[in-house]
């Protein structure tokens, strides 16, 4: 019977043994891997964040939403959020700087730490330069993979996604006519609920949004090309035909 206690415990320290050496083995791998930043171009509705959000899922990377960033900071009232609040109050746009300083303070946490997915930042050439500086300042001597992925699609079946748009006032479930049509027409599958379609999601408003998007973006993809670091996916097509050339760039 003693030898039998003995003989579990030795075992039971050779699996222990077994598990720290596993956990060694997980701690180097997870070094050797590069620190992955991942910005996101793409005219609206393009699908880009329904992408992001299970990218993050995927990779276990924060996705970092700049908007919600913002909204957050003025929720919590942090000094920033003060300050960008003064802006928005007079009709004012947030300073390129101000904006700048709320990211890098979000990037510099902890959990982004082994990659983020960054989106809605940066609009211009002049936040792209300013992000390249908020890295090298958060990463110092580490090598990062920087990666901006393009999702790239034609203006029509954009604006055909944008006027197909029907949402749920209840739960907020968007649903699309011709691409994620309801069970039932015009009523939310999962609360029942009479879907309607918004105001601004009809043609002129979208063609409108388009050219903003084109004036701000293209500037960039030039940006990121001339720097080897764009990524170009092609966007047409179902949620899992995307993911999957998501992935194929992400892990090449
Ligand atoms: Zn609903």
């Amino acid at each position: 019977m003693y030898n039998y206690i003995v003989d579990k415990g030795r075992e039971r320290d050779r699996l222990m043994g077994i598990v720290e050496n596993q956990k060694k083995y997980i701690n180097i791998e997870k070094s050797d891997i590069m620190k992955k930043e991942l910005i996101f171009l793409g005219p609206p509705a393009c699908g880009k964040g329904t992408q992001t959000s299970k990218l993050a899922d995927y990779l276990g990377f924060p996705h970092v939403d700049t908007g919600s960033l913002l909204r957050a900071e003025i929720a919590k009232e942090t000094p920033n959020g003060i300050i960008a609040k003064s802006f928005i109050d007079k009709g004012n746009l947030v300073p390129v700087d101000l904006v700048g300083s709320i990211i890098k303070d979000r990037l510099s946490e902890m959990d982004c730490n082994e990659g983020y997915i960054l989106d809605g930042y940066p609009r211009s050439v002049e936040q792209a330069d300013m992000l390249e500086q908020i890295n090298s300042d958060i990463n110092g001597d580490i090598k990062s993979d920087f990666r901006a992925i393009y999702f790239d699609l034609n203006q029509d079946i954009l604006i055909s996604r944008i006027v197909n748009r029907r949402s749920c006032p209840i739960c907020g479930e968007i649903y699309n006519l011709k691409f994620k049509p309801t069970k039932e027409e015009g009523i939310c599958d999962k609360c029942g609920g009479h879907l309607i379609q918004r105001k601004d999601d009809n043609e002129e408003t979208a063609k409108a949004r388009f050219e903003t998007y084109f004036h701000e973006t293209e500037p960039l993809i030039d940006y990121y090309k001339s720097r080897g670091v764009l990524r170009t996916i092609n966007a047409e097509g179902s949620i899992d035909e995307v993911w999957e050339r998501l992935l194929e760039v992400i892990n090449d």
